[in-house]
């Protein structure tokens, strides 16, 4: 079966052919590193990753390329509102070049931590100011652009198709209401391509360029960039939904002015987003959750890449403490019966089951190849787990090829830690961890710590999680 992926550009499902045989040009929008990932933007980045993992599956070398917005980045995506990187260093008491690094560094830390393949290039904005320059001055050059109040503008009445891939009306009145916001936009969709004056005036970092010292405007970088590194014309541009119609579109609008090229991007992918059960995650609004906070209340980060999975990228996904607990016990189940079947290696192997494995691989594999749909794919390794019919050796040689797509580190279960408890003694601890959970109801908290270590002295270490306490030996 060949991939199909769902192409934002044309709202349909389409065969995926590369412009070059064998080879795949891809483009991620990176993070805005002015403060940690929250969870729903980790999302995207396990969507590329498994994105990546599928060509790569099919047989196709892939250039991944992901941007760091490091610059430019205000906290409206159509010019309005603070600068992101400035408003963060001034908070912090940091220099923006100390917020970036911190937070690029953490952001690595997080992706590596959900099996996350790093991209072939990770290029950073502000050392790309020059290639931004000139593919404005392109921009420019082609009749796109005006000056107002200092900054270069892009016209978008000059753009034919402008709008195309968010299937935007330009007469929204939605739209027409903010004009207000710049005055020196012609169109309220216009954007800022360079800025010189702005309210910004303290801007931490400027260059020089034929405009004025200054900075870039957002949505320039990723043209720039991965037209660097990608060329004029390349095959998918992934992101999320909430980009589709000013980001991407702006970015199509002027890396096509720029090269004259229909189309620049040939497929569009975007993921839908993860809320949380009190609505709209907001890194913006400071009110999100991290990899860390997860990790604190004592989850594995693949138990997140579990429950990502199980949702397809194009439906909405309610986070909640509930789900990420069934996704815990999921993935521990499932690691129990690789090691199961580790230990039944040496088994003779069921008669005239040859070729059973073979089926739940290419099922996983046409699963994945229909628009990535991971929970079919999940399901094709419970099969396969599942099937006494399938001998253990087969069994882990496919699991642990789907999971060069998964990324749920299925070949890192190692032996079983055979209990060590009798039936009394596991009641005894379960009991304590009750009392504990009373203790602390009624605000013993002397008495829940002694039982914490008590437990501690027998080797039994507790982790408090939003659905209750667990229990394990250290
Ligand atoms: P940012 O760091 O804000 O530029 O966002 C990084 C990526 O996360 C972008 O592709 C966004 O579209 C995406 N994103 C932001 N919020 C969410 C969310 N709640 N769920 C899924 N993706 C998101
Ligand atoms: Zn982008």
């Amino acid at each position: 079966m060949a991939l199909t992926l769902f192409n934002t550009l044309g709202r349909t499902l389409q065969p995926f052919e590369p412009l070059n045989p064998g080879r795949v040009g891809f483009y991620g929008c990176g993070p805005t590193v002015y403060n940690y990932a929250h969870i729903g933007n980790l999302r995207a980045y396990v969507l590329h990753d498994v994105l990546v993992r599928t060509l790569r599956r099919a047989g196709f070398t892939v250039t991944h390329v992901m941007n760091i917005t490091d610059v430019g980045h205000l906290s409206g995506d159509n010019d309005e509102g603070d600068d992101k990187m400035l408003k963060s260093a001034e908070e912090r008491g940091k220099s923006v070049r100390e917020v970036a690094d911190l937070y690029t560094q953490r952001f690595f830390q997080d992706t590596e931590r959900l099996n996350i393949q790093k991209p072939t290039v990770i290029c950073k904005a502000t050392e790309h100011i020059a290639d931004m320059i000139a593919l404005i001055q392109r921009i420019e050059e082609r009749g796109f652009t005006y000056r107002a109040g200092g900054n270069l503008y892009f016209d978008i009445t000059k753009s034919a198709g402008y709008g195309e891939l968010g299937r935007l009306r330009l007469d929204d009145q939605k739209v027409v209401a903010r004009v207000g916001a710049d005055e020196n936009k012609r169109n309220p969709q216009d954007f800022v391509l360079w800025f010189t004056k702005s309210k910004f005036e303290q801007q931490a970092m400027v260059w020089d360029s034929p405009w004025g010292r200054g900075y870039p405007g957002w949505h320039i970088e990723c043209s720039a960039m991965s037209i660097k590194y990608l060329g004029e014309t390349f095959d998918i541009h992934a992101g999320g939904i909430d980009h589709v119609s000013i980001h991407h579109t702006n970015e199509i609008a002027q890396s096509e002015a720029a090269t004259g090229n229909h189309p620049w991007v040939r497929y569009w992918i975007h993921n839908e987003f993860l809320v949380l059960d009190k609505g709209k995650m907001s890194k913006s609004a400071g009110d999100f959750l991290t990899l860390q906070n997860l990790i604190d209340a004592g989850y594995d980060p693949l138990d997140y890449r579990y429950f990502l999975l199980g949702a397809h990228y194009r439906n909405q996904v309610q986070f909640s403490y509930e789900a990420l607990e069934s996704a815990h016990n999921a993935r521990k189940s499932l690691l129990d019966r690789i090691r199961d079947r580790m230990k039944a290696r040496g088994d003779p192997a069921p008669p005239l089951t040859q070729g059973k494995a073979e089926t739940y691989l290419a099922a996983f594999n046409a699963a994945l190849e229909d628009d990535l749909a991971t929970p079919r794919g999940l399901a094709e390794l419970w099969g396969l787990l599942r099937d006494p019919a399938v001998g253990a050796e087969e069994a882990l040689k496919v699991a642990f090829t789907m999971d060069e797509v998964l990324g749920l580190n299925l070949a890192g279960a190692t032996e079983p830690q055979t209990p060590t408890e009798t039936p009394e003694q596991r009641m005894a601890i379960e009991g304590l961890i009750a009392e504990r959970a009373a203790a602390k109801k009624a605000r013993d908290f002397a008495r829940a710590d002694q039982i914490r270590q008590t437990l501690k002295e027998q080797g039994i270490i507790l982790e408090d999680r939003p659905a209750g306490t667990v229990w394990r030996r250290g």
